[in-house]
């Protein structure tokens, strides 16, 4: 099995901006197994809200050597043993998880829904992100994604109210809205949500930071509105403490390594009553084409991260309507972009 890694830069269409920072573009590394004729592709888009880079990804992958393993079909125990190089380093092991399954789609010819045992023809709706930003460029967001039936828009800054109020002044869809740990205390998370609840919001992701357990379970028998998990849940092993909690978690290949243990989570919060949003980075069609293999199985998505790109080198999955559609094509389903 012979890995090959490429930085590759994804440039964004807009500046994207949530509570923690500004992006222009997101560094990315992209991963090719060959083995047997066959290329797999994977792809890593790592996070700083986990030590991730590039860099560490680039390093992580140049020190993966699978010589001891005869072919990509082990994919159990390459995961194991990929998984135990060390800790955390997320995004760079979801790529070659992304790899494995992509080739050995491939290899038997079939797309990974099917091998997974799923149904091709759920259409699913998937949010459109739209990130912190003027009225005026919310504004001309809210008009780019006139296709998009949910928006899921990012608070938790200063002027969260002004942001929502010029949303609703311009739209009636479905919103979903995003924290991302923003607001640092239980009064005033509790406050901006039942302020939120004249708004018709639909969720509410991540209000207060990671570990705040404790303050998010209280503000949570307080408010209607269904509170779900991001940067508080990574793996399977994260979710059994979070339920009572919260209502639901968004999985995310990138943060959890991969479509394995995002099935292993699935099912993990499914038997805990909790529901499952299927979320992405800013990734190309890689990392979204193998999320979407497994959207059959969830509740909700929020899988846009190639539609807010200019140079997805990929292509094969795509949004139409804000629908979400597999296909035949065996793996991933995605080929080189042709000009
Ligand atoms: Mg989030």
């Amino acid at each position: 099995m012979k890995l090959s890694v490429q930085p590759v830069d994804l440039q964004l269409k807009h500046p994207f901006t949530i509570a923690r920072g500004t992006r222009n573009t997101v560094p990315t590394v992209h991963l090719t197994l060959e083995h047997d004729g066959i290329v797999g592709y994977g792809e890593a888009s790592p996070s700083n809200r986990y030590g991730e880079s590039q860099d560490t990804v680039l390093s992580y992958l140049r020190n993966v050597d699978l010589s001891d393993f005869s072919d990509p079909f082990q994919i159990e125990d390459i995961l194991h043993f990929v998984d135990r190089l060390a800790a955390g380093n997320a995004a760079a092991k979801a790529s070659v998880d992304i790899a494995l399954h992509d080739w050995v789609g491939k290899r038997l010819g079939i797309p990974l829904w099917k091998l997974f045992g799923l149904k091709k023809n759920v259409l699913s709706k998937s949010s459109f992100t739209i990130g912190i930003d003027s009225p005026e460029m919310i504004q001309q967001k809210i008009a780019e994604a006139e296709q998009y039936p949910i928006l899921k828009i990012k608070l938790g800054v200063p002027n969260d109210r002004e942001i929502v109020k010029t949303i609703r002044q311009h739209t009636d869809k479905i919103l979903r809205v995003d924290a991302n740990e923003g607001w640092k205390s239980k009064e005033e998370a509790l406050d901006n949500i039942c302020w939120l609840e004249s708004y018709h919001i639909e969720l509410i992701e991540q209000p207060m930071p990671a570990h705040a357990f404790e303050e998010i379970g209280w503000v949570r028998e307080r408010v209607k509105i269904p509170i779900y998990a991001d940067e508080s849940v990574k793996r399977a092993s994260d979710i059994p403490r979070l339920a009572g909690v919260f209502d639901g978690i968004n999985i995310k290949l990138m943060k959890c390594s991969g479509i394995r243990e995002a099935m292993k989570m699935i099912h993990t919060a499914k038997a805990l009553g909790m529901n499952v949003m299927l979320g992405c980075m800013i990734e190309s069609s890689v990392g979204i084409a193998a999320a979407a293999q497994l959207a059959p199985l969830v509740d909700c998505l929020d899988l846009d991260g190639n539609v807010l790109i200019t140079n997805d080198p990929f292509q094969g999955i795509d949004m139409h309507g804000g629908y979400l559609s597999l296909n035949d094509d065996p793996g991933l389903g995605i080929h080189l972009r042709t000009a």
